[in-house]
């Protein structure tokens, strides 16, 4: 295959201030069915590295291409918050760690309450929330209260749990689009005390055509401040109208990218928003190109082999931990805590079904 894109693209990284703590080493398909108890309720200039694609790697030959459609989802019943749900998919749950990926907007915020998602718990996982336009006011039983906009990062790591709250502030823009992600705790860590942080400054990754952010883990060697638990990559790419680039993969990861603007082209696929394309793993690198401006979720990570039950807002191993989360969040017991200053009332959890609930795998 020929040279594709920008070729020997010229990677600059720069990495936000502070110490880039990164990912920890590694110790080591839909709408049908989705499930209905699942809710969620400009970095410094320092370049860090440079990277080379190598123009004989090209894209891998017989790469995987699987198109995951989402399903439309109404936060809060059928009046309410609408969002495409591609993670979990029927066939496929996860891409690496992350397990839940709602995507919506750019919705118009002229005379609606935007979003207004009372407080609710997590547990086992950290969500990660991510705006393209307008503004989102977070609230946690830590006591954080924190404003995120376009750019920025908030990430919350459940553990053992915690509680949170999350809404369109009073003075906000016309406009509201984002993502709301979950990424799954590895063993090890899913059980480890709740702490949120608010990243405004993240590493900025760029080639011709090509702004690249880098949320969570490492992309062509910028690696983004946010503690993550296994090897994986978040990121949001930004192509201008015309451009062709190769980015750097790695092949032990699995890979999957979500349109939020524009219409890119990966492969022989014109990806629009809605579905997410899940690209497998082995690539070393991956080629896209767009004739508009175009906007791209990249979420990657090494393929998570744990078994999960999930259900409602938690993430957990087997049926009777869901039991006892549940029982923890209905008693108002410490494990969760209070979300201060909310105006309305605490999500109840759904009722339990009737038959246990099974782990799953990354593929069902
Ligand atoms: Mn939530």
């Amino acid at each position: 295959m020929p040279p594709v894109g920008c070729g020997r693209s010229c990677w600059r990284g720069s990495a936000g201030t502070g110490t880039a703590a990164g990912c920890t080493p590694p110790p080591f398909r839909h709408p049908g069915k989705i499930n209905p108890f699942l809710s969620y309720a400009g970095g410094s200039v320092c370049p860090v590295s440079s990277f080379e694609a190598d123009p004989e790697v090209g894209p891998a030959a017989p790469a995987t291409m699987e198109l995951l459609e989402g399903a439309p989802v109404a936060l809060g019943g059928p009046r309410g918050f609408a969002v495409t749900r591609t993670l979990p998919n029927r066939g496929r749950r996860m891409v690496g760690a992350w397990c839940f990926l709602d995507a919506y907007g750019p919705h118009d915020l002229t005379g609606s309450a935007g979003m207004r998602v009372g407080p609710h718990p997590h547990t086992g996982l950290q969500t990660v929330t991510w705006l393209v336009a307008g503004e989102v006011l977070h609230r946690d039983s830590l006591g954080n209260r924190q404003e995120i906009r376009p750019g920025q990062l908030n990430l919350m790591t459940a553990g053992h749990g915690i509680a949170h709250s999350e809404e369109t502030p009073p003075e906000h823009s016309p406009l509201l689009q984002g993502v709301q992600l979950w990424v799954a705790l590895p063993h090890a860590a899913r059980d480890m005390p709740p702490a949120f942080a608010h990243h405004a400054d993240l590493p900025v990754v760029t080639a011709a055509g090509l702004t690249a952010t880098v949320l969570m883990g490492t992309l062509a060697e910028a690696t983004s401040p946010a503690r993550c638990h296994t090897p994986l990559v978040g990121a949001e790419l930004t192509l201008s109208a015309g451009a062709e680039v190769s980015l750097p993969l790695l092949p032990s990861f699995e890979y999957s990218v979500l349109t939020l603007d524009g219409a890119p082209v990966i492969g022989d696929v014109t990806l629009k928003p809605g579905p997410l394309l899940y690209l497998g793993s082995g690539r070393a690198t991956l080629s896209l190109s767009t004739g508009s401006p175009s906007r791209l979720l990249l979420l990657g990570g090494e393929p998570f082999e744990e078994r999960l039950v999930m259900w409602w807002n938690f993430v957990a191993r087997d049926h009777d931990e869901i039991v006892q989360m549940r029982a923890d969040w209905s008693d108002a017991t410490p494990r969760f805590g209070t979300v201060r200053g909310y105006d309305g009332p605490a999500l109840p959890a759904p009722a339990m079904p009737i038959t246990r609930l099974v782990p799953r795998g990354r593929v069902r």
